[in-house]
């Protein structure tokens, strides 16, 4: 007997994307259960992070069709990609064997899913996908990202190169996940933590199938800083260092500045008001980087639920 495999797809405002998607999900699924490769058990989980369009009324249709694969699960407000995603992870973990995290906009190819569930099968419980190409991505996207990875890279975060968060993971990876209890989700920089054997399987990302992206340069960057900040403490550790250098090299222009005036007439007080402004300027970074950690350890003793589920569909199950 196969092992069941649940797809588990966070949408946001995706009513545009989501009639496609869905028929193309069904299909791919369809076929992994008639080629005996998935369970007939296996399911579709759509998440609704609190959209503010048609996307729960579509999730519900979907579930109401006769010997529907779909499940739903809405969040009481939007809390985001990552949180909406371990929302559906969270149910999916109690049904499956394996779950697949994939978007809405199906720009990663659900054609690499049989890829995964042979590396499952194989032995992995951590299958990675990653992008063979940006050629769909617009320059700036590319640069951005590409810049991302080797930023993450050199903060010393141990994260996938190209891979965002299409993955396959073992019920039991799915559990030590769950283990993990911080409130501040970088799902990226987490699951290379939890070990076990992993794999990855390459594959062409395509363009969104509708709608616009649901991440704006202003999420994005917060991602990115939220990325950083989670696995590193290496910002303040390059403050302190600068703060070492600049002060190191104010005393050493004090010392030339205070021989020159033996001999010179130079008026010290345009060299005193700049340090002291430059000084002022890195001190405030370096509150700014210290605070930041410490809203981060505010946040994580409050410990507030992750996401808060509405309802799910079927109902007899949850
Ligand atoms: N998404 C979400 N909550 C949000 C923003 C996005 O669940 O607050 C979902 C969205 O519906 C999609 C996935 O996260 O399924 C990735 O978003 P998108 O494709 O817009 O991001 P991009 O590919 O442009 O980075
Ligand atoms: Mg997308």
């Amino acid at each position: 007997m196969a092992d069941i495999l649940y797809l588990v797809v966070p949408c946001y405002n995706e009513e545009e994307a989501l009639p496609i998607s869905a028929e193309k999900l069904i299909e791919k699924l369809g076929t992994l259960i008639s080629d005996g490769k998935v369970s007939p058990d296996s399911r579709i989980v759509l998440v609704d992070d609190g959209s503010r369009d048609k996307t729960w009324q579509l999730i519900e249709a979907f579930c109401g069709r006769e010997n529907s694969l779909f499940c739903g699960v809405k969040l009481s407000r939007n809390r985001g990609h990552q949180n909406a995603l371990m929302a559906g992870l969270d149910y999916a973990r109690k049904h499956c064997d394996m779950a697949v995290s994939l978007d809405a906009d199906l720009q990663d190819d659900i054609d690499a899913i049989d890829g995964f569930v042979e590396k499952y099968y194989e032995g992995c419980d951590i299958v990675y996908g990653v992008r063979s190409s940006r050629a769909t991505d617009t320059a700036f996207k590319r640069g951005t990202a590409g810049a991302f990875y080797k930023l993450m890279t050199a903060m010393g975060a141990d994260i996938v190169d190209n891979h965002a968060d299409y993955r396959l993971m073992s019920r039991r990876a799915l559990d030590s996940l769950f283990d993990f209890g911080e409130v501040n989700l970088f799902l990226r920089g987490i699951v290379p933590q939890i070990g076990y054997p992993t794999a990855k399987v390459y594959y062409e990302r395509h363009e969104r199938v509708a709608g616009d992206s649901k991440y704006p340069l202003k999420k994005m960057l917060a991602f990115a800083f939220e990325g950083i900040t989670s696995f590193s403490v290496r910002p303040i550790k390059m403050v302190w260092g600068a703060g070492a250098f600049i002060a190191g090299l104010a005393a050493a222009a004090m010392l030339v500045l205070a021989i020159l005036l033996i001999w010179l007439e130079i008026s010290g007080l345009w060299f005193v008001a700049l340090t002291v402004l430059f000084a002022l300027g890195i001190n405030l970074v370096a509150i700014g980087v210290v605070g930041e950690y410490i809203g981060k350890i505010y946040m994580e003793t409050k410990h507030r639920p992750r996401f808060i589920v509405e309802k799910t569909l079927p109902q007899n199950k949850n």
